[in-house]
């Protein structure tokens, strides 16, 4: 019998690793039948970057790691995870009893996982948000389908300017929030876009981002302040306060999100002036057509 030292790796090793790289598919192909296809976030995420680092995920790694420390087992769960996970910035689908849907972003990023919180916005004469307003009540059961969607913050250097119309600010606070939890250190700046400084809802947040990083700059912008308000800061669409802001968009990454109108307003006119159509995304709150 041959000598061997601690940690070497046998060719019993190899068989039992052999074994599990062929046979740990079975446990997520399983998973994936039980699964909502549609609510996978790394398929729809049409993205070079994910695929590239799904396809190293789901082929080298297990075959690396199950011929030299045979645990291809575990790389398999990681890869699922990773797939299913929750990206920041996604929304979720409320299906309402005749089978209609409203999609609303949940505001909290990944790291807190143990609940969804919505911005809902009322309203007039809508048929979910008069609900939520005015019949629902705690401990009410609401079915909802996702995570959902694609509006996730890319990597790269390239400084971020966020755009949020109303509750668009939902999803750019998880996106943000998770940011800082990554420690990432981009130069962030949110411009946020309201009618009245009421409509500011989570102002002091904001504010407070601001004080507590230096790689993140707040400008609330109102479009229709009134005397009463003694607004003393932007005023204007939210769009056009970056428009001369920034004569040149160059070498930005622009993350919008709010109403349809503001968003197909805001992207032409983002690409006039110079920012690159791919690094420019959009989360559109388009209303539902049924
Ligand atoms: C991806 C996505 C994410 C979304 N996230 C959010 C979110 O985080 N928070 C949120 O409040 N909403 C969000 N929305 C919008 C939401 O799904 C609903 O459309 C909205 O809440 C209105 O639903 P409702 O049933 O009350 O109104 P409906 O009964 O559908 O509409 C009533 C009337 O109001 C009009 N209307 C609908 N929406 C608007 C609007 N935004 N502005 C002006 N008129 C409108 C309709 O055309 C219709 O005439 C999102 C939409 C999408 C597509």
């Amino acid at each position: 019998m041959a000598n061997m030292s601690a940690g070497e790796v046998t060719s019993d090793d190899r068989l039992w690793a052999a074994l599990a790289y062929f046979l740990s598919p079975i446990v997520p192909i399983i998973i994936l039948l039980m699964e909502d296809k549609k609510n996978r976030p790394f398929i729809k995420a049409h993205n070079a970057q994910a695929l590239i680092l799904g396809i190293i995920m789901a082929v080298v790694v297990p075959i690396v790691a199950t011929f030299t420390l045979g645990c291809g087992t575990v790389v398999y769960f990681i890869m699922w995870y990773w797939a299913y996970k929750a990206y920041q910035g996604q929304y979720i689908n409320i299906p309402l009893a005749d089978g209609q849907r409203r999609a609303c972003s949940f505001d909290n990023p990944p790291h807190q996982a143990e609940y969804i919180e919505l911005h809902v916005r009322l309203i007039a004469g809508g048929r979910f948000t008069t609900h939520v307003f005015t019949r629902m009540k705690a401990g009410d059961d609401l079915r909802f389908e996702g995570p959902l969607g694609t509006f996730y913050l890319r990597e790269s250097t390239r400084p971020i300017i966020f755009v949020a119309g109303a509750t668009g600010f939902a999803p750019i606070k998880s996106i943000v929030e998770d940011a800082f939890h990554r420690g990432m250190r981009r130069p962030m700046l949110l411009y946020w876009g309201v009618r009245r400084p009421k409509d500011l809802y989570m102002m002091e947040l904001a504010q407070r981002w601001q004080q507590e990083h230096d790689n993140f700059k707040f400008v609330p912008v109102l479009s229709e302040s009134e005397a009463e308000d003694r607004w003393q800061g932007r005023s204007g669409l939210v769009h056009e306060a970056i428009l001369s802001d920034f004569p040149d968009l160059k070498g930005y990454e622009v993350y919008v999100c709010g109403s349809a109108k503001m968003v197909d307003t805001a992207f032409p006119a983002f690409l006039e002036q110079g920012l690159s159509e791919d690094y420019c995304f959009s989360d559109a709150f388009l209303p539902s057509k049924g």
